[in-house]
This record gives C-alpha cells, structure tokens and sequence, in this order.
C-alpha cells in the first residue's frame, strides 16, 4: 500500500484535506473564516511584514499572529536566537538562566512612575494558562470563591472564562461554550464594561466572595474598545475596597502598546506614581517573540503561594521552553523606544486613511484605538460595551475584508477583532495598503 499523498497546492485543497482531519480544518476556530465566508489561507512562510500562502501569493500582514509579530515576521535576530538555543538542546524539563533574564527584563519593563510591581514572575506557555493560574492563585491568596468578569473580555479559554467572552465566540454567535458546568459558570460574574454603576453593584452584593476581577486592561477581543477615563483605576479601587485582587489581563496589549503594556499608557499618575496597580498581571503575545509563551506576575507575597513555596499548584512540562524563551528575550530587546514610535506611526496613518476612505463612501463607523492596537465599527457612536458592539452593522465587514484580501492585503478575518500593526510596515507598504482601501469601503458600503 502507497503512503505517498499528494502535497496540497491551493488554499481549497489544503482547506478541504485539513477538515479532513482537524476539526473545521483548523487548531483555533477564527482561522476557518466562519465570520467573513471564504476559503482560508494556508500560509507556508512570512518575513516582514508579508506572509506567503501555499499557492505561493504573498499578502501585506495585519494579524501578525494575532500580537506577537510586534518587529514583523521572521526578524533575522529573533531567528538567529531561535537557531541558537534550538541548536543546545530544544529544552531540559530543568530550569535554564535565560528563564530568569527575561522575567528579570518584565519586572524592569513593568514600571510606571517609578512603581515596579512585579516582584516574581511565572513562566507558562499559553495566556490560557496565565489567566487560569492567576484565578486559582486569586482564590487561593483569598480563599474566596467568585469571579468577576466583563462581558466581551477574553481571557483563554479555560471553564470559568468563556462567559460573554468576546471574538471568538461572538464570531461563532455563541454567548458561552458547551461542556462548561453550570457549577463552575455560576461562580463567574459577567457584568457590563465600562459601566462603573454595574462594578458597584456587584462587588456591593457580593463583594465578601469575590477572589478576583480579571479584566483586559483595554479591551481588545471585542474590536478595540479602551477603558473609559479613570475606569480601571475605580475597577482597581474598588476591588481593593472589598479585598479582591484585581488581575490585569496584558495576553494582548503587554509590550505591544508601549513597554510597559497598557498599564504603561492608562496608570502614570500626574505627580509620579502610578494610579492604579494591578495585584496580578498576565502576559502572552509577544513575551514570547512569536513561539508558545506567556506568564503570570506580581507581589512576591502573592506570587510565592505558587508551587513549590506555596499551597496553589501549577506546573507545566514546555514551561519556560529555552528556544521560546530565546525568542522572547531577542523580540523584548529589539523592542526599543524606536520601535514603539513606529508601531504608532503605523496605527495613525492606517486608522486615518482607513476612516477616510469609509467616510468617502458614506460608510457610518467609528475608530477605536487602545495605544497602537486599533478597530473599526460601523456605528454611529463609538461602542463602550460588548452589547453596543454587537448592534453595529458588522455585515458590512466581510466585503471590506476580501476586498482587501484580493488586493494583497491581510486582515484579522473578523469584525470583532484588532489590527495589528509592526514596525515591518515600512512607508512603501503602508500606502500599498492605503491603495487598496477605496475599494475595500466601496465594498463596505454596499
Ligand atoms: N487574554 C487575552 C487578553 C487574549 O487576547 C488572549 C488570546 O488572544 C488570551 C488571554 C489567551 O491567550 P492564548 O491564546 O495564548 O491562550
């Protein structure tokens, strides 16, 4: 009997075999395009700010592996770093010094106004794994129960955190998942962002029981929606008031929208300081450079009731893997003052040309930024919460994104999620991108 298959040569063809075997043909349900219909990409290499599809078409990146790729695809230091650790072993189930170098390099990024809150730090491989960790130490720092969560705020897809929880399942039309016990979603409390009335109510009624409020410090799972002013720092508040640990959630915006993540942008108080400390932070995205990474920090206090000093348990065989480490270290250290003025620099011109050309076709939307990350929503007024989100014309999106797709351009396959800009997008390619926006908001206004 042959074992010989024919190697797949166009996107259909990869599609059709892969649902062959992976469910929807995919490892994480955006990439089957279910929201904008279409035959998905399948991708055999990226460098800079291209990646390059199995039938060989190369298309400007505005996912960039949804965060990571924060220098473009493939930087030749990150890779020669890869190459390196990889060519010493691809990891030792044993701790290695490069693991402390960057948790050492995260306690000194993480400051604002002379405010360093991360005393220790814990190396996992998925944000998933960051934010389950840091519920349970919550619980276990407090010996409470309950969670409180915002509607539209995704934080991994562990049980107790799928409620209302933003892209992925609004992309799917499902307000939860299936599998989840009513036991363990009972114990999660979904309330209204950016809505200060609904945090005192909840903490008011239930606030003696309450571990924890996880929150993305910008939301940027529902389209990009920002913190209202002075939002996280009474979130953090009132936590604080009634003995809950407040735990921000940076998977998506640390060290993206400035070296100290989006706590950098919204925390620096007018006389120094910072305005609001989080008790626990989570990092994912580009801690790791691009390879399987994240991690968990804060007070020594807090995080020494982990294994193996503390009661709460959490391990893991691939955490702190050396080659993913390498990546990180090489990405966070490329990642200079330069780099942030660029990533900004992009986002301004791409949000501006784009709402421009939606403008010039009469299309009803609304920008929304958190820092560089950025979306777009067709609405007459800029959501604040998941349930304005929703009620935007999110159909007219599917047309602007193939236009956009046929003419070279990537972007995230779904109305409720962020563009991701990186410091690859050099001026030639920004205005191949601005090229083929009027097009793409002709089709939008259709
Ligand atoms: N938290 C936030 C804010 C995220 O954006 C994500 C992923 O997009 C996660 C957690 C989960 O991270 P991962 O997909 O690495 O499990």
């Amino acid at each position: 009997m042959s074992t010989t298959s024919t190697p797949a040569t166009t996107n259909q063809q990869s599609f059709d075999r892969a649902r062959g075997i992976l469910p929807g043909g995919v490892n994480s349900p955006v990439r089957a395009f279910g929201s904008v219909g279409g035959t998905p990409r399948f991708y055999v290499k990226a460098s800079g700010s291209y990646v390059t599809d199995v039938e060989g078409r190369s298309y400007i990146d505005l996912v960039n592996s949804w965060g990571p790729a924060i220098l473009g695809h493939a930087h030749p230091e990150v890779i020669d770093a890869v190459q390196q650790a990889a060519s010493r072993g691809l990891g030792f189930g044993a701790s290695t010094p490069a693991e402390t170098e960057l948790a050492e390099l995260v306690r000194a990024r993480i400051s604002v106004g002379g405010v360093t809150p991360i005393e220790r730090l814990r190396l996992v491989s998925t944000g998933t794994e960051a934010t389950m960790t840091a519920i349970r130490l919550a619980r276990g720092a407090t010996g409470r129960r309950l969670l409180v969560k915002f509607a539209g705020h995704y934080h991994g897809h562990s049980d107790g955190l799928l409620a209302e929880a933003g892209s992925g399942l609004a992309t799917l039309s499902l307000p939860g998942s299936a599998g989840v016990t009513a036991e363990t979603a009972a114990q999660t409390l979904v309330i209204e962002y950016n809505n200060i009335a609904a945090l005192e109510q909840v903490f008011a009624e239930n606030g003696h029981d309450i571990a924890a409020i996880i929150f993305e410090a910008a939301a940027a799972n529902m389209g990009v929606v920002p913190p209202q002013p002075g939002f996280n720092e009474a979130m953090v508040r009132i936590a604080h008031e009634h003995g809950a640990l407040a735990i921000s959630d940076e998977v998506l915006t640390g060290f993206r929208v400035d070296p100290a993540g989006y706590w950098g942008l919204d925390a620096r108080g007018d006389a120094g300081g910072a305005r609001w400390v989080p008790d626990l932070f989570t990092f994912g995205k580009v801690i790791g450079g691009g390879l399987p990474l994240a991690a968990l920090g804060g007070s020594a206090r807090i995080m020494e009731l982990l294994a193996p000093l503390g009661p709460v348990y959490q391990a893991g065989t691939l955490s702190g893997n050396p080659v993913a480490v390498a990546a990180g270290l090489a990405t966070l250290r490329l990642a200079d003052d330069a780099v942030y003025s660029r990533l900004n620099q992009v986002a301004d011109t791409l949000s501006r040309e784009t709402s421009a050309a939606l403008t010039a076709e009469g299309v009803e939307h609304v920008v929304q930024h958190a820092g560089n990350l950025f979306s777009f929503a067709f609405s007459a007024t800029a959501p604040l919460t998941f349930a304005e989100v929703k009620a935007q014309q999110g159909y007219r999106y599917a047309p602007f994104f193939h236009s956009m797709l046929e003419a070279g351009v990537s972007l995230p396959p779904s109305v409720f999620e962020a563009w991701f800009v990186s410091a690859a997008h050099d001026d030639g390619v920004v205005s191949k991108i601005v090229d083929a926006l009027p097009a793409a908001a002709k089709a939008a206004a259709a």
